[in-house]
């Protein structure tokens, strides 16, 4: 099938934004084709994103033929050389990514399988969720054997004691055998975090998120030693195969959470797993729930976790996504609907 058209929107979100963080400016791609099958994919990069979709990149692949995965590949190849003196990283490969899952939607829908069938021959059925947030007596009513609290360094020593308190809190409530794990979003430093290291030892967690910023590969490498058995986490905010070659080289973290809508969509995600099977390290992806990264989970060597964000980000006012699967006794399941399984609510566009 050929690509007759390639349409960026940003969606009306209601929930107007105390940050960035709280629809994280995604877009979202339609590609349509002279099959009559229509693909749908999330991206990033806010208005600036759909300007780069379609100012540029739109352009250079109406008339491709999508017949395969390595169709998909190649024409991601093709808009990755194009865009790179602007691209790599960034706003630029946040845009791609949503063409990116546009076209594995595509290849989806056109096949009547869903992505993860696209990837292997045994997609895993059911992962592991875990619930992102700081309730977590309501996670282990809803079934969660695992939890992930947010913490964030002021600057002052009470700060030690809010982790400490977060972190007994939920591992309270989840009982010893529970996964609990923290997310810091680069507020932490170096002499923070293995303080933090003596001073949760107790509650024993299994990962430290975001710690320092992704430009300080040798700063984390050097904790990883020091902060043993909790792995140092992190890659959200890191792009494409490239970057995630940076960061096996340096050692600077024991488990990869590539972001699937922002770092190179499934053709990168796959390289990445890649890479980091190479290496020995766990792949979880950020928002690994959500269906972009699910079906990557389901499809390939990625660690059996998908990350639930289980309260503050989702908006009542702005489903863009209808039929999104959601965890179940603490496991969710990508759907078996072809593509990623889920429709665009028109609404919001
Ligand atoms: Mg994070």
């Amino acid at each position: 099938m050929k690509i007759t058209d390639v349409k960026a929107v940003y969606p009306k979100y209601r929930h107007l934004a105390p940050s960035w963080r709280t629809h994280f400016w995604q877009i979202v791609v339609r590609v349509d084709t002279d099959a009559g099958v229509t693909g749908y994919g999330y991206g990033g990069g806010g208005v600036a994103g759909v300007a780069v979709v379609n100012g540029h990149l739109r352009d250079l692949i109406i008339g491709r033929e999508i017949e395969s995965v390595a169709d998909i590949q190649a024409t991601y190849d093709a808009l990755y050389m194009e865009s790179l003196p602007y691209g790599r990283k960034g706003l630029g490969i946040m845009a791609l990514s949503g063409i990116d899952l546009a076209l594995y939607d595509l290849l989806g829908k056109a096949r009547d399988v869903p992505v993860c069938a696209l990837l292997t021959d045994t997609p895993k059925r059911s992962i592991r969720a875990y619930a992102t947030g700081e309730d977590a007596e309501l996670y282990r009513e809803l079934g969660y054997t695992a939890n992930k609290f947010g913490h964030r360094w002021t600057g002052v020593d009470a700060d030690y004691d809010t982790a400490a308190r977060s972190a007994e809190h939920a591992r309270e409530a989840l009982g010893g055998d529970a996964l609990v794990m923290v997310d810091v979003y680069m507020s932490w430093d170096g002499e923070v975090t293995l303080e933090m290291a003596k001073r949760l030892a107790d509650y024993n967690l299994y990962w430290f998120e975001d710690v320092l910023t992704p430009d300080d590969l040798d700063g984390q490498a050097a904790l990883i030693d020091a902060v043993k058995p909790t792995l140092i986490a992190g890659g959200e905010h890191e792009f494409t195969h490239h970057g995630f070659e940076q960061i096996a080289r340096a050692g600077a973290l024991d488990l990869w959470q590539p972001d699937i809508t922002w770092c190179g969509g499934i053709t990168e995600g796959l390289r990445i797993v890649e890479i980091a099977n190479r290496v020995g390290a766990p792949v979880a992806p950020h928002r690994g729930g959500e269906v972009w990264g699910l079906h990557l989970i389901a499809g390939s060597d990625c660690a059996d976790l998908a990350e639930y964000h289980a309260d503050h980000i989702r908006d009542e006012r702005d489903v863009l996504w209808l039929d999104e699967p959601a965890p179940v006794g603490g496991y969710i399941s990508p759907s078996d609907a072809p593509g990623f399984g889920v429709t665009l609510n028109e609404a919001m566009l």
